[in-house]
């Protein structure tokens, strides 16, 4: 059996008025792992998005029941343990640091001794359902402690280790106060996985460095055990999106899209409001753009689509209060009363809506300052069916390394993302098409299900290897 460990759950639960709702996600994880799931039994362990003080004690063993015939087995947190857990270690302290925020990274005794309580639970609901034989694998930063956990409990599981973030280079995690302890917990997996074989290398080097492990490429030897260390670049459901243009209702909508923006050049950006986006250097690098550049005012719509993302934490609430005013400025500086420099939209758009916008737009903006990897790029270009459109991507994307015919900018060189929209707008559908070429076959080639099959085939060969 496969059991497949993460934060949520792919069955979210809530409360509407008094009664309890079961609410599927159709995230890449879920997606790429339903081929295993078809052909094994198969098992998910998480939290199902609800704290404890919101359910009675019966409506608990209700939701593990419901949960169960969906092979689903929830881990149950507390509020307080959401607030440290969740927002406290996972969100304000690994996450800025992994993408190079050491000043937005907090160090708090309550939320580290909040995360190992809460990866243990885990680790004990892990070791209920674990049998002989069954193939454990775990996902991302919020659990970096539980592949040694779960070894403890059962010595000889099969245990793999995705991180869906990047790992930052030593002298970044050599900040952390618990560092020792996190690259223990991850030192507990047989295969570590990463999105680009720099992560792979930075952790690589973390692990020589700070716990004197011999190390050599893809390899680490602790005591009697070897772990394997690899990249594998996460894809898309890339028929999912290439397909989408035969769906009546995301036709409905690019029509929308084209008469509202009265067929003016359309720029798009996707992401969670997050610091990491580089959201509020783009807006500059928009605004450069028309300052230097007036014969395209009026002919260019940027629309901005922002999704709400932990807005319990500080930093959040207070990007979302600047991304807010520079839009402002934008609006009041070059608007007129035919046109909106900027659509700004505030809120997660379901599917449809979300490939109308990909089809829609001529130009694609991904400025992200850091980010593992980057679907939203992969996703624009698979929903293009005449290969055309323009990719704008940072180098600091994980997905920089597989779309190299993008135009590639430093996010934090405004100028430079000025001149790359200016050129974006003026490259001939003919160059789009040829450019866009290697990177779309790339796409429909490494699919999430490809990429979710070569880590588990890895991590059973090297299981085999250390075996033998
Ligand atoms: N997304 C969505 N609804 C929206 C905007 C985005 O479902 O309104 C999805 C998008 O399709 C993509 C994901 O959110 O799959 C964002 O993933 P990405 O790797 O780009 O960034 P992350 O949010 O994981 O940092």
């Amino acid at each position: 059996m496969l059991i497949t460990i993460s934060n949520r759950l792919p069955v979210s639960v809530v409360r509407r008025e008094q009664s309890l709702h079961f609410e599927s996600s159709v995230g890449g994880l879920a997606t790429g792992l339903a081929q295993y799931v078809k052909s094994e039994p198969s098992a998910w362990v998480g939290w199902p998005g609800i704290p404890l003080s919101r359910i009675s004690d019966g409506e608990r063993a209700g939701i593990r029941e419901r949960l169960k015939q969906e092979s689903c087995h929830p881990v149950f947190l507390t509020g307080y343990e959401v607030e440290n857990f969740y927002y406290g270690f996972a969100n304000r302290t690994i996450w800025p640091l992994f993408h190079y925020f050491p000043l937005h990274t907090t160090y708090n005794k309550t939320f580290w001794a909040v995360y190992e309580k809460v990866n243990a639970k885990f680790a004990d609901a892990v070791a209920e359902i674990l049998r002989p034989g069954d193939t454990v694998w775990v996902h991302d930063y919020h659990l970096l402690l539980l592949p040694e956990m779960i070894r403890r409990r059962r010595p000889e599981a099969s245990i793999g280790f995705f991180l869906h973030i990047p790992f930052p280079s030593y002298e970044l995690f050599r900040l952390l106060p618990w560092r020792e302890e996190i690259l223990r917990g991850l030192l507990g997996a047989d295969l570590v996985g990463f999105h680009t074989e720099s992560y792979g290398r930075h952790f690589l080097e973390s692990v020589s460095a700070i716990l004197g492990h011999e190390t050599r490429p893809g390899k680490i030897r602790t005591g009697n055990r070897t772990v394997a260390v690899g990249a594998f670049p996460m894809g898309i459901d890339s028929k999912r999106f290439s397909s989408a243009g035969s769906l009546p209702r995301v036709r409905r909508e690019v029509e929308k899209i084209e008469k509202r923006s009265l067929d003016r050049k359309i720029i798009l950006s996707v992401d969670r409001l997050d610091y990491t986006k580089g959201i509020p250097q783009r807006i500059e690098a928009y605004d450069l753009f028309l300052e230097r550049n007036p014969e395209w005012r009026e002919k260019v719509t940027f629309i901005l689509i922002a999704v709400p993302s932990r807005t319990a934490v500080p930093a959040y609430a207070q990007l979302k209060k600047s991304v807010d005013e520079s839009i402002g400025r934008i609006s009041g500086r070059f608007g007129t009363i035919g046109w909106v420099p900027i659509w700004y939209l505030y809120r997660a758009l379901p599917f449809e809506t979300l490939a109308a916008h990909y089809r829609a737009a001529d130009v694609c903006l991904v400025t992200p300052l850091r980010d593992g990897m980057n679907l939203v790029a992969k996703e624009y270009l698979a929903c293009r069916d005449e290969g055309d459109g323009v990719l704008v991507l940072s180098e600091m994307a994980g997905s920089a390394e597989e779309l190299s015919g993008s135009i590639l900018v430093n996010p934090n060189n405004t100028d430079e993302i000025a001149e790359a929209i200016k050129e974006a707008l003026c490259l001939s559908p003919e160059e789009q098409v040829r450019r866009n070429g290697p990177m779309r076959r790339r796409i429909a080639g490494h699919t999430v299900v490809r990429w979710a099959g070569d880590f588990l085939r890895e991590l059973s060969r090297s299981r085999k290897e250390t075996k033998a």
